[in-house]
């Protein structure tokens, strides 16, 4: 059985206050045992060692990003490494306002020292690399208005869910999160049988091009503005393997999304 996951993703909010604040509802909340829901928040990098500190051991902790490969001279960037290194041991890639407003899906180009130039599948390579280094990926996938529009969803989810599969073998530290880009941050959710309906197509994919096990195993999440109301109906599909939240995740609400299997 898939152990129901519900991921906090903070994006880029709060002061240090603000996280101490947050961090306080979190630990005194009554939830469900690790092994019936596994509990992951993702706060800002600059706050994570103080979250680290701060939260309940029974919580796990996400960076939002990180560099592509080795750490090294790239500006601005936070490697692998260095989260090895404080302990975080997940990681969110591919979320659509990274890929959207850094262009992230886009193909990148890397100079070496020898000036060659070689091209990267950014997100693809990203979560090749951190698994490799023992990092957990919450990778995301989704369409836009335009793209679900146009009937084209399964195939811009494939597509993303493709570029992590050629690089990837070993599904174990995965956890696959459909987030449909209209649905962030918009309060318009996805339906239930919206969401059910790409996780189930998403669950074929897996099998037909990774095999019947990982098919089974991986966790498919949902994400999109989910709050403490419609999580329930959500949560009920039987290929939602639970959520990745936004907004909701910065308010004692989180704590009902993560006990709305009990
Ligand atoms: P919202 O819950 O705010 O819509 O955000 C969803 C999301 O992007 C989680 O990664």
């Amino acid at each position: 059985a898939r152990t129901f996951f519900v991921g906090g993703n903070w994006k880029c909010n709060g002061t240090s206050d603000d996280v101490k604040k947050i961090v306080g509802v979190l630990n005194g909340a009554e939830v469900p045992p690790e092994d019936v829901v596994e509990v992951v928040v993702s706060p800002p990098y600059v706050f994570l060692p103080l979250v680290k500190s701060l939260l309940r051991s029974d919580f796990g902790v996400a960076a939002q990003n990180c560099w592509v490969r080795k750490g090294g001279a790239f500006t601005g960037e936070i490697s692998v490494e260095m989260l090895v290194n404080l302990n975080i041991p997940w990681v969110i890639l591919g979320h659509s306002e990274r890929r959207l407003l850094l262009n992230e899906s886009n193909e990148c180009y890397i100079w070496n020292i020898q000036l060659l130039c070689f091209s990267l599948q950014f997100v693809g390579d990203k979560v090749a690399y951190a698994l490799s280094q023992g990092l957990k990926v919450i990778a995301c996938v989704g369409e836009t208005l335009e793209q679900r529009e146009s009937g084209s969803t399964m195939a811009v989810v494939a597509a993303q869910t493709k570029a992590i599969a050629e690089r990837v073998l070993n599904w174990d530290n995965i956890v696959l999160a459909y987030e449909p880009v209209w649905a962030i941050g918009t309060g318009k959710v996805a339906t239930p049988a919206q969401a059910q309906e790409v996780h189930t197509e998403l669950r074929k994919w897996l099998h037909e091009n990774t095999g019947p096990e990982v098919a089974a195993s991986v966790r498919i999440i949902y994400g999109g503005s989910v709050n403490g109301k419609n999580c329930k109906e959500l949560a009920a599909q039987p290929d939602v393997d639970g959520f990745l939240v936004g907004g909701a995740s910065l308010k004692p609400e989180f704590i009902d999304i993560t006990r709305d299997r009990i």
